[in-house]
């Protein structure tokens, strides 16, 4: 093959069955015809004990940033603390904003309870809890900020639409808790709303992330394609995936504007390592997916049909296998010549795949429109306090006392209900308070006034932990409420 015409791809064999799976599935793609070059990268177990707390080296990120293609067998973190998970930091240095994995059944062919189950979650990747902002905060809290950005929510939202355009896909959902949390999830709905507005041809809905997820793991043919923030995703794709049939048959794609990642959604299951026993489906479909997006979508559609085909054929590895069903139990480099000798082969039973033809390119790429410009204006403070006593009464008469350039206190909340003025007595109070102050008419304030306000507080002998401007954006109130306030 012309070597001009290839594709570097950057690929990691990684731990216990990675090296098995993944040497099954370059078989396979390359008897099809994946026109790729190989730079071949060490990650995982050995670079964690060569003591690199990333699990990676320098060399491979630049082998990464210059392939921007990085096919991934799974690794073994080691057990114990200091180290870094190389997934987490991979997506977030990379910018893979967009985790895409489609959980669909293989009925009869894989036992499930769903047999029309056709879903792909689509999950963001880079933020919410998995921004890694933790603080031990008093002795008795500690806080993990959740952080959703509205380029992050544009993005993620944005692809989800594209996807499902560029996939004959009919339907978006959205799920989120917005109820609860109206600042970040309810920012996400919102733009999920402002975008869907744009693709009138897909219908579009919204669940609460609890009901939602009860109807997927229920319902899962009520589903087409569903977009969710990162913690959610994370959960409810393993969920959709084991439901499927297997976590076993999933691949995922981490998807960003330069690079993008390919792998299997399950780990290196160590027991299994090295006997030739591991199911490379997984991880072939996620091959699959970075054949359509290096633009040949030919060879995926050879590759996924085969594959379909083995499985109708009943050539299933150990994880699958089932008598009456299956009608061959075989190893992972079988099971890999089982795919290869129906290269060529469409299913008969199961749905066909079409990608394409190489040169029609499904890459999906998101642009972000210019933000509209808003007006912010800070309105108040909330002061977060360690303070042992847990009497909120006794704590708010000496606060009350406290104010500055207009500042007053107006309440204090523990755990984020409000305890002062009005509180119960049955609520249960920890150290960790929240006190927040504002001005009576709802003017704007410097934060010379809100560092005047913490000097004071701080000489009455208070211990500040944090604070939290109040502020509006465009004249709307943009902090929760605290019940009350
Ligand atoms: P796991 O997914 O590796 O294995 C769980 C079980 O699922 C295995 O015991 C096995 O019975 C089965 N299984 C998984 N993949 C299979 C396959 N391809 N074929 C047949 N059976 C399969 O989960 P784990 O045991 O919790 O984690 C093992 C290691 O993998 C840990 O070190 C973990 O950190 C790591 N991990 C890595 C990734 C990744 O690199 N993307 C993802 C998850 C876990």
């Amino acid at each position: 093959m012309d070597q001009t015409t290839l594709t570097p791809i950057t690929v990691a064999h990684g731990d216990g069955i990675g090296p098995e799976i993944m040497e099954a599935t370059l078989r396979i793609i390359k008897a099809a015809g994946a026109r790729i070059q190989e730079e071949t990268i060490e990650i995982g177990e050995k670079v964690y004990l060569r003591g690199n707390t990333a699990g990676i080296d320098p060399s491979a990120w630049e082998s990464l940033r210059r392939t921007k293609v990085f096919l991934k067998a799974p690794i073994t973190t080691p057990q114990g603390g200091g180290f870094k998970s190389l997934n987490v930091t991979t997506r977030k240095m990379l910018g893979l904003y967009a985790n895409v994995r489609p959980c669909v059944s293989y009925a009869p062919y894989v036992a499930t309870k769903h047999p029309v189950m056709d879903v792909v979650i689509i999950r963001e990747n880079e933020e919410d809890l998995y921004a890694g902002i933790e603080h031990q905060q008093t002795p008795e809290v500690v806080q993990c900020l959740k952080v959703i950005s509205r380029p992050g929510c544009e993005k993620i939202v944005r692809y989800a639409f594209e996807y499902a355009r560029a996939y004959g896909r009919k339907k978006v959902t959205c799920f989120t808790k917005d109820n609860i949390m109206k600042q970040t999830d309810g920012l996400f709905h919102r733009v999920f709303d402002e975008i869907g507005a744009e693709y009138p041809e897909l219908e579009k809905e919204h669940w609460i992330v609890d009901i939602g997820a009860a109807k997927l793991a229920d319902t899962p043919e009520a589903f087409d394609v569903i977009v969710m923030p990162n913690l959610y995703g994370d959960i409810l794709s393993d969920v959709a995936a084991q439901i499927a049939g297997s976590v076993g048959l999933a691949g995922s794609a981490n998807i960003g504007e330069e690079v993008a990642m390919f792998e299997a959604i399950h780990g290196s299951a160590p027991r299994r390592a090295g006997q030739n026993l591991a199911n490379p489906s997984g991880l072939l479909l996620g091959a699959v997916q970075m054949l359509i997006h290096i633009n040949q979508p030919d060879v995926a559609t050879a590759v996924h049909n085969a594959w379909l085909t083995t499985l109708e054929d009943g050539i299933h590895t150990y994880d699958i296998y089932k008598e009456g069903i299956s009608t061959e139990k075989v190893g992972t480099q079988e099971f890999a010549s089982a795919v290869i000798a129906r290269l060529g082969k469409t299913p008969s039973k199961l749905k066909p795949v079409n990608y394409g033809a190489s040169g029609s390119n499904t890459t999906i790429k998101v642009t972000l429109k210019p933000a509209a410009p808003v007006t912010m204006a800070t309105v108040g403070v909330d002061i977060f306090l360690h303070h042992n006593d847990r009497d909120a009464q006794a704590l708010g008469a000496k606060l009350q006392a406290i104010s500055a350039n207009g500042l007053a206190l107006t309440m204090i909340t523990n755990r984020g209900v409000k305890v002062y003025p009005d509180g119960m007595s049955e609520t249960f109070c920890t150290d960790h308070w929240r006190c927040r102050y504002k001005t009576s008419d709802g003017s704007a304030v410097q934060y010379a006034d809100i560092i005047a306000l913490q000097h004071r507080i701080h000489e009455a002998g208070f211990s500040i932990i944090k604070t939290e401007n109040l502020c509006t954006i465009n004249g709307e109130v943009a902090f929760s409420a605290g019940q009350g306030a």
